[in-house]
Order: C-alpha cells, then sequence, then structure tokens
C-alpha cells in the first residue's frame, strides 16, 4: 500500500491538522469555503446529465460576478480560510465556461489561497491541466465505475468512461499525484450499480496515490426521481467494509465512523460555508440559507445560531448520535464522527440535530 501521509492519502487544500481545526473553531473562524461559480438551475451549462446530480434545477441562478468572487475570497481569506472549492453549478471545464472558471481560479491563487477544482473530467485536455496546474489548484475528478456501460449510464454521456479514464491519465501525466499531500482525489458517489467495485477503485487510487473520495449520495436535487440509484445503509456498509477489509486505514489512522464525504465530514466542526448567488448555506447538503451575499457578511453568517449549533453539535445531536462514542468531543483529537452527514439528516428528516438515518455504524 503507498500513501503520501503516513497511513492515509490526503488531499492538498483539506489536509488540515486537528489543532488547524481547533484553533479555527475556537476563533469561531473558517478553514474553507464552497463557491458556486456559473450558471445554476435551469441555465446550468453541462456536458453531462446525471441522474444524481445535486442540483436542483426548478430555478434560474444568475452568477456571481468576478468582482463578487473578488470580494467573498476576500473576506473568506480575512476570517481565516486557506482553501477555496469551487463546487457548481454544471461542469466548470466545458469550452463556453473555461475563461470565467480560470479567473475565478487566478483570484484565488492570487489571494494565496488553495483552489480545489471539482471537475468529471469529461473536457480534460493536457493544456487545462497544466494551466491548473500552474495556478496550484487540487483537482477531484471523477471515476464511477469501471464498467463503460454503468458509466455511460451514470452520465447519461456517450463513452464517458474512456474520457474519464484519459482525465486522470492527463492529470497524472502532469504530477497532480506526484506530490505529498497529492493534488488529485477521484469522487466517486456510491450506488446500487457500483457497489462491488470499491475495493478495485480503492485499489486504483492507493496504488496511485490519489485520494479516494467515495461519498453516499445526499437525497437532494435529481436522486429524488431516480431513487433506484439509492443505497440503503446495509449496502453502504457492506460495500465500505468491502474496502476496509483491503485497507483498513483508507480512510484515517482509527477507521471510520461515517462516510458521507471522503471519510468523516467535520465541515461543521472546522468551519466551512457554501456560497451561491442565492445564499450563504452551512454547506452544500444543507438547503438553508443564511442570508446572501448581497446583504450578509460571511462573519454575520458565522456568527448566527445555527453555525454555533453545528459547530457545538456534540452538545445538540439528537437520537443514536446523541450518545455515539464515535461523535465525543475530548479536545485532543478530532472526533470519529460529528454527526454524520447533516446535509442527509435535514433532507430526510427536516430537523438539522436528528440522528442521520444513513449512518452506517449504529
Ligand atoms: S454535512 Fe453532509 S452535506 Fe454537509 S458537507 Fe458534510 S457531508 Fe457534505
Ligand atoms: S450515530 Fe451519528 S455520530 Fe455516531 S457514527 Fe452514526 S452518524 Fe456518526
Amino acid at each position: 500500500m503507498k500513501s503520501n501521509s503516513g497511513s492515509y492519502i490526503q488531499l492538498k487544500g483539506i489536509d488540515f491538522t486537528f489543532d488547524e481545526m481547533k484553533e479555527s473553531r475556537e476563533r469561531n473562524g473558517l478553514l474553507r469555503i464552497g463557491v458556486a461559480i456559473g450558471e445554476g438551475g435551469k441555465k446550468r451549462q453541462c456536458n453531462s446529465r446525471c441522474p444524481y446530480c445535486f442540483e436542483e434545477k426548478e430555478t434560474i441562478i444568475k452568477k456571481f460576478s468576478l468582482k463578487q468572487i473578488n470580494s467573498i475570497v476576500k473576506e473568506a481569506k480575512s476570517l481565516g480560510a486557506k482553501t477555496i472549492v469551487i463546487i457548481g453549478f454544471g461542469e466548470p471545464l466545458i469550452p463556453s465556461r473555461l475563461e470565467e472558471t480560470f479567473l475565478a481560479i487566478e483570484i484565488i491563487n492570487k489571494s494565496k489561497l488553495i483552489p480545489i477544482l471539482f471537475t468529471n473530467g469529461l473536457s480534460m485536455n493536457k493544456e487545462i491541466a497544466s494551466k491548473l496546474h500552474e495556478l496550484n489548484t487540487s483537482i477531484v475528478t471523477k471515476l464511477n465505475s469501471f464498467n463503460p456501460i454503468v458509466q455511460d449510464y451514470l452520465t447519461r454521456s456517450k463513452n464517458s468512461l474512456e474520457r474519464m479514464k484519459g482525465s486522470i491519465k492527463i492529470l497524472m501525466d502532469t504530477g497532480f499525484n506526484k506530490t505529498s499531500p497529492t493534488r488529485l482525489g477521484l469522487e466517486t458517489p456510491i450506488f446500487f450499480d457500483n457497489s462491488n467495485e470499491l475495493p478495485r477503485i480503492a485499489k486504483f487510487c492507493m496504488k496511485n496515490n490519489i485520494y479516494p473520495y467515495f461519498e453516499a449520495l445526499k437525497f437532494t436535487g435529481e436522486i429524488r426521481k431516480n431513487p433506484h440509484l439509492y443505497l440503503n445503509r446495509e449496502k453502504v456498509r457492506k460495500s465500505l467494509e468491502s474496502v476496509m477489509s483491503l485497507y483498513p486505514n483508507i480512510f484515517g489512522t482509527n477507521g471510520i465512523a461515517y462516510i458521507p464525504q471522503g471519510r468523516c465530514c467535520l465541515q461543521h466542526y472546522y468551519g466551512s460555508l457554501f456560497i451561491t448567488p442565492n445564499g450563504i448555506f452551512p454547506c452544500s447538503g444543507v438547503n438553508y440559507s443564511l442570508g446572501n451575499i448581497r446583504n450578509t457578511k460571511l462573519r454575520e453568517a458565522l456568527n448566527s445560531e445555527i453555525i454555533h449549533k453545528l459547530r457545538n453539535l456534540h452538545i445538540h445531536l439528537q437520537g443514536k448520535c446523541k450518545d455515539c462514542k464515535h461523535a465525543k468531543d475530548n479536545n485532543k483529537n478530532a472526533p470519529l464522527c460529528f454527526g454524520g452527514c447533516r446535509g442527509n439528516t435535514f433532507n430526510l428528516t427536516g430537523n438539522l440535530y436528528d440522528e442521520d438515518p444513513l449512518c452506517w455504524r449504529n
């Protein structure tokens, strides 16, 4: 087994130490934010039609101007952010959006913050990869399956497996996986159709110093229309245990309590907000706006009661999460789990502090 940080692979930009997380929490600051660039909703531009896309497409969402992105990045930096994740809307590397994507990344890079870009990889080429590399970007590209039929079904796009494999090769040839921590991640949402392939994908990541970003789906957006793709918690447990029997430390030295997003999600612990032209949200999965960037400062959002409670979840968790040993906050190490996924909990129960109904550990 090969890894770049002791026993497990970390991605540059989210490789925070526990001291950094604790310090950010104590001063009620941030370590990262997510920003949606491009137009959302009905005007979303994408080269794929994933049947599990997390975006709600009913409304039209106008995009941020570069001036607005600049001011968001500036304020996030003043609150301690080290990383800006570009997540949504649509695919940022299609030709019609390339220029604005690079302009946004240049703003982040000039501010000496780390850009992380999520892409489906379908439009990747050598020129794009080399420019992203120069701009200090970490990339999370996608691979759902090594089966071409399953992969095409999950993107609704032709020849997608070969194109995604091509993207991974170009990114590796450009050197994204040659650093420590690595700058290359592979995002694999777990579905009914690919759940038995996780060990193979994990092996590929471990061999090539690629951050394995397995993700249990959020019950939001298109997945509501395609519930047959959604795995129940027993199936998630089975597929993840098959990975951990091969690589016991793949998700961290102490094993993993929950896997909403690569490994246990600590975003609410260390401080992170998701910002779109429609609002400032606690994270990309919790569809509860804390205000709009046009009239609300990020600092005000951080000072809200909701964020305060989410940062101190161990006090407010209910149900099974309340007394769960994995969620204990001992101030010496990061909790193994911090209430699972609040996005899923909110979407499925309407109560932000309820037990996570999809926890596969308890
Ligand atoms: S709580 Fe869930 S939706 Fe929110 S950032 Fe964590 S994994 Fe994502
Ligand atoms: S019961 Fe809650 S806190 Fe415990 S492992 Fe499950 S999701 Fe995490």
